[in-house]
């Protein structure tokens, strides 16, 4: 009686005899109106649109360090280009040091509650003790003619209002003049401020949000005026830099750009040493040698020098200043381009830094050239200061200290290497795909990361990644959903900053490359959104359209579960069942049987819930005409009986438990001590959500079933991937017992 059910199994769902379907949420329909509408300037492929323009942004700015008090006094020049169709009567302008100013927003919205003991450092930053004065101190506004501009501040945002409507097309000068205390990093944890060393009395400055700075006017969302309340980072326009930095005499700057006057401000051992370093393409040269360094640390120059720097094409500018400053260059080779790759530390970072830190520049500006463009800048710069890792054009900031004798482990210099690559690597996100980071931090942080780990695994064999691999984020996706939120959320309403933003991010993109799409296609479609939004402002529609419209994959699913979701991916190996065709005969003689729904479910499930009793009989019958249809032609029925005849046949019934649809890696661990892994894609469940069942025929009989063997696809829960579960024992298991 048990007749077509072999065919039956194949054609049917798995819910078709009276069991209930499932609530269909629609994981694979279309993201659709979740994304913005294409239009001129942003197109449906992803790619910037025909009418596609952005803002120009040009400074032209002088600068003064005060060692004595530690503060800036500057002046700043903008020329800005307004590119848009529209017209503007107005300016916005960041102003991020407000921050720090007494009655800042961010202070004042600060939760958090009174614990029985607190250290004293963390209680002052807790409950606003120190008496630091900061916050911009604006001293004018003017326009070209030296005309003074209204202006109005609102926390970190200063409009100034134009006197004459800015049309398309035209551009506009104005100049401010201002001053601020610079903030001491370690009472305060800033992005930018100094270090102070107690033992030598010298500081180490790392400037960055130090000018007012345009914000970015776009066709998206017109001015990007949110206020920073200090998550969610800076979007910014792209435009040339002309900087004037004047210093004390014996210190060195390390900054965004080009040092346009090296004769002026280095010795000329020094001017020889860099001239050197740009030919050096073997190893670091050293432009200012530690003993160098360590002199200058004691003596302590009152003049001053001015140091001058150009950048192009860049959304900011930043700089390091400190007499405690070792120097190394290096030039390196990325396509047809031949940038330094340099760093800038004091002696405590030694003897680590010489030896990592320039090589780390170097590797990832190859690493991340091969997966986007051409690093295109002239330098690339990693600074140490203590605690920190923050990133700016062509220069960043960066911890990874040896302890006092400079001994350090492996922990220590992994660090150390993985945050110089971090940091350098943003060079690529967002200073050159300049995503809106106020906005989505997983737009660089989560898309730097996943590229930082592809550098640590290609050219550090054996570096024990934190981000990236899949297993890493199986604790945090199997924590608790109310601390979780997805990544399509603003930074500030984001409670697991690392763990979400950047490691799960950084996963998806890795399960993307490596288990959805494999690396030649998702590495092509990578590339194509770097170079199609290269010095320009892709949203996060942009990427996720691009990767879709470069490698003819489906991805909705994929973007709606791992960036619209907190759902997790726990597949379950539920039942596998194993039939062979009965060692009989076949009957094919036998016409006009008619199948009946229970001839589907198995007489005794308990006898064969595993693989311990044996398979079930399967029988085949002769096809009935009926099933032909119209067709005047006919298979062969004993061949295929013939062809079945001695396989296995498995059916085996898979659930998604965690919400999250994923392929499925199914892997098969035969009598005879061979292994086959088959990889299902994620469609598989795009009828049923939540449960499916599958036919597979195997010549070889199967011992257990396991999936996700490799651990690619961050399975929360690996108990239920395999078949028979392993907490009983099973014929794998005396298996096992045998060989090993
Ligand atoms: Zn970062």
């Amino acid at each position: 009686m048990r007749v077509f059910s072999l065919i039956a199994a194949c054609l049917l769902t798995s819910y078709a005899f009276g069991q209930v379907a499932p609530t269909w949420q629609g994981k694979f329909e279309q993201l659709n109106e979740t994304l913005p509408t294409p239009n001129e300037y942003r197109t449906g492929s992803g790619a910037p649109g025909p009418r596609y323009w952005q803002q120009k942004a040009d400074y032209i700015i002088t600068a003064e360090l005060n060692d004595d008090n530690q503060s800036i006094t500057a002046s700043e020049t903008v020329t800005y280009f307004n590119n848009a169709p529209e017209t503007l009567t107005y300016l916005w302008l960041q102003v991020d040091q407000n921050i720090f100013a007494k009655d800042n927003n961010t202070t004042k919205t600060e939760t958090g509650k009174v614990k029985d003991s607190l250290a004293a450092k963390f209680a002052a930053t807790v409950y606003d003790l120190y008496d630091y004065e900061g916050g911009y101190k604006i001293k004018s506004v003017r326009d070209i003619s030296g005309k003074p501009l209204p202006y109005t501040i609102n926390q970190t945002m200063m409009r100034i209002d134009l006197p004459q409507p800015l049309k398309s097309g035209e551009k506009v000068s104005f100049s401010i003049d201002w001053s601020f205390n610079i903030v001491d990093r370690n009472t305060h944890g800033a992005r930018s401020g100094f270090e102070f060393f107690p033992e030598d009395g010298n500081y180490i400055y790392t400037l960055g949000q130090w000018f007012p700075r345009m914000c970015v006017y776009d066709d998206y969302q017109g001015w990007q005026n949110k206020q920073f309340l200090g998550n969610g980072e800076f979007a910014l326009a792209f435009g040339d830099y002309k900087v004037r930095l004047t210093v004390p005499a014996d210190h060195i700057i390390a900054a965004t750009g080009m040092l346009k006057n090296p004769q002026e401000v280095l010795t000329k051992t020094e001017a020889q040493r860099f001239e050197t370093a740009k030919t050096s393409f073997s190893a670091p040269v050293i432009i200012v040698t530690q003993a160098e360094a360590t002199q200058k640390e004691k003596t302590k120059l009152k003049e001053k020098k001015t140091w001058e720097f150009h950048a192009e094409n860049v959304r900011d500018f930043a700089f390091a200043s400190s007499r405690k400053f070792i120097w190394d260059a290096q030039a390196v080779k990325t396509g047809s381009k031949t940038p330094l790759a340099m760093s800038f530390y004091p002696k405590e970072g030694n003897p680590l830094w010489e030896r990592e830190s320039t090589k780390a520049v170097m590797n990832t500006l190859i690493t991340y050239s091969k997966y986007t463009i051409d690093y295109p800048y002239p330098v690339a710069i990693s600074v140490h200061t203590a605690d920190i890792g923050m990133e700016y054009p062509m220069i960043c900031f960066n911890w990874g200290r040896p302890n006092k004798n400079g001994i350090y482990d492996d922990r220590v210099k992994e660090r150390m290497i993985g945050v110089i690559i971090h940091e350098v690597g943003h060079n690529f996100f967002p200073m050159i795909i300049n995503s809106d980071e106020r906005q989505w931090t997983w737009q660089d942080e989560g898309i730097n990361t996943f590229i930082q780990y592809r550098t640590e695994t290609e050219c550090y064999p054996g570096f024990q990644s934190r981000r990236g691999p899949a297993d890493k984020i199986v604790p945090y996706m199997s924590g608790d959903k109310n601390s979780m939120r997805p990544l399509m959320t603003n930074s500030e309403q984001v409670i697991q900053f690392g763990a979400e933003q950047y490691s799960k991010c950084a996963t998806a993109l890795n399960i993307l490359r490596e288990t959805v799409m494999g690396p030649a296609l998702f590495d092509k479609a990578f590339k194509e959104y770097a170079n199609r939004w290269a010095f320009k402002h892709p949203k996060p529609a942009d990427f996720f359209r691009t990767m879709e419209d470069a490698s003819a994959v489906d991805l909705d699913w994929f973007w709606k579960g791992w960036f619209y979701t907190t759902d997790n991916c726990d597949q379950s190996i539920d039942q596998v069942k194993w039939f062979k065709l009965k060692n009989e005969q076949p009957d094919v003689e036998k016409k006009n049987v008619k199948v009946k729904k229970e001839d589907l479910a198995s007489t005794n499930e308990k006898k064969f819930d595993n693989f311990n009793n044996g398979p079930q009989p399967l029988t085949l019958t002769e096809t009935d005409p009926r099933f032909y249809g119209e067709f005047k032609s006919r298979v062969d029925d004993k061949a295929i009986i013939q062809k079945l005849d001695q396989k296995n046949i498995y059916e085996v019934t898979l659930s998604n438990k965690g919400g999250l649809v994923m392929p499925v890696i199914v892997q098969w661990n035969y009598k005879d001590g061979t292994q086959e892994i088959e990889k299902i894609p994620a469609e598989i469940w795009r009828t049923n959500e939540n449960q499916v069942t599958k036919v597979f025929v195997k010549d070889k009989e199967v011992v257990s079933v396991v999936l996700d063997p490799k651990k690619e696809t961050a399975d929360v829960r690996t108990d239920n991937n395999v078949f028979p579960r392993t907490n009983a024992p099973s014929k794998f298991d005396d298996f096992k017992k045998k060989t090993n």
